[in-house]
């Protein structure tokens, strides 16, 4: 039996009571899951850790990063810590932590729980898609590089290359083939959201998707601009299974989505490459509801699910998987249930009154077969 080494970044703001949520569930699972072994170590990075000591994310952190099976990181950051220039700190350390993990595909589920709050008055055959983000290129590849020219100009430049949008690309169908297809017909499906009518590299992003989609001739392709898509994905969400982009594209559709299918606090994400994978909600560190036990842990708990898939599939260990299944089932039945949930969706349960709960469902949760 391999024990996964688990590098935990519980950071701010909401943060570290998200992951001590998500501790309670991994916690129970490992205790009642014969064969799953999860060596979970908690290291300090972030904005507090700036505050106190001047660095955000330590050489030793990201080396324990890099070393780990998998790096389960909550919320970073805080908008009064900030850099002697005036920038906030989190992005340089999410940057920096991407690059060094190499994570080049960030994985954005947008899934409908039933029971979940829905801001769609019909929400047809369900929801049920994925928006993959470029996540080292495209606009941001100039963090930190863009020009400011005198007082009236400033650039920042979008950075496409082959090598890149062929990784995401090639991510994007091979998580088609593991998933079930979109929820109006089943049919597998990937879509290059790009702006492919005016941008050159935007146009280049589309040649090499099209490139890579000869590969999968089982797996359907579509192409949509991506102002068309922020309508669809509001008008008709359930024609999509798997949507991949640009960084800066899938930042914004990323967020939408979650808009779609009850908010951030149900929002998980990976952010996965060759190697290295690191999971994380897709929300902030919300610093007004900090240390008040009201946040919804429900995203971070949904991306350590994530987390175990990725270790089930890339260690081919069935015991991970299940186990992921019966996280993410057990999630969906207290959000079904409804007793039981925090403010952000209606509830006035506490954070770790939603852990607890999901933890306690964890019994009755089948592993899908
Ligand atoms: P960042 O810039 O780090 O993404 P942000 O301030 O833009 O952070 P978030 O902290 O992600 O945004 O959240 C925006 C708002 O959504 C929060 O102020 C809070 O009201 C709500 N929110 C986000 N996450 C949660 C959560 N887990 N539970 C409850 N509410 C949340």
């Amino acid at each position: 039996m391999k024990t996964y080494r688990i590098a935990a970044l519980p950071g701010d703001g909401i943060g570290p009571e998200c992951m001590a949520a998500t501790r309670i569930v991994l916690d129970r699972i490992q205790a009642e899951t014969s064969g799953l072994s999860l060596e979970i170590t908690p290291y300090r990075a972030g904005a507090e850790l700036y505050r106190d000591v001047g660095v955000t994310l330590p050489d030793a952190v990201v080396k324990a990063c890099i070393d780990a099976d998998a790096v389960l990181l909550s919320a970073i950051g805080l908008p009064d810590v900030r850099f002697p220039d005036g920038t906030e700190v989190q992005p340089t350390m999410m940057v920096g932590l991407r690059r060094a993990l190499d994570v080049h595909s960030a994985v954005r589920p947008v899934k409908l729980y039933p029971g979940a709050p829905c801001v769609l008055k019909e929400s047809g055959p369900g929801i049920d898609f994925v928006v993959i983000r470029e996540n080292l290129e495209g606009l941001f590849a100039s963090f930190g590089g863009g020009a400011k020219v005198g007082r009236e100009v400033a650039t920042d430049t979008m950075v496409i290359t082959r090598s890149g949008t062929t990784r995401v690309a090639d991510f994007a169908f091979r998580l088609a083939q593991r998933r079930g297809g979109r929820p109006s017909d089943g049919k597998k499906m990937v879509t290059c959201v790009d702006k492919a009518n005016v941008f050159r590299s935007m146009a280049f992003f589309r040649e090499v998707f099209m490139d890579v989609a000869q590969s999968y001739p089982e797996i359907a392709k579509d192409a949509v601009y991506v102002d068309a898509m922020s309508l669809y994905m509001v008008q008709n969400p359930w024609d999509f299974d798997v949507l991949v982009m640009e960084n800066q594209f899938g930042d914004i559709l990323s967020d939408l989505g979650a808009g779609l299918v009850g908010g951030l606090g149900l929002g998980p994400s990976a952010e996965i490459g060759e190697e290295h994978a690191l999971f994380q909600p897709s929300h902030g560190t919300a610093p007004q509801l900090a240390g008040k036990n009201v946040a919804n842990p429900m995203a971070t708990i949904l991306s350590a699910a994530m987390m175990l898939d990725w270790l089930g599939d890339r260690y081919d260990d069935a015991v991970c998987i299940d186990a992921s299944v019966r996280i993410e089932n057990a999630v969906a039945s207290v959000l079904k249930d409804g007793s039981i949930r925090t403010p952000d969706i209606g509830g006035t349960a506490s954070t770790t009154d939603v852990a607890h709960a999901v933890a306690d469902a964890l019994q009755a949760s089948i592993p899908a077969s």
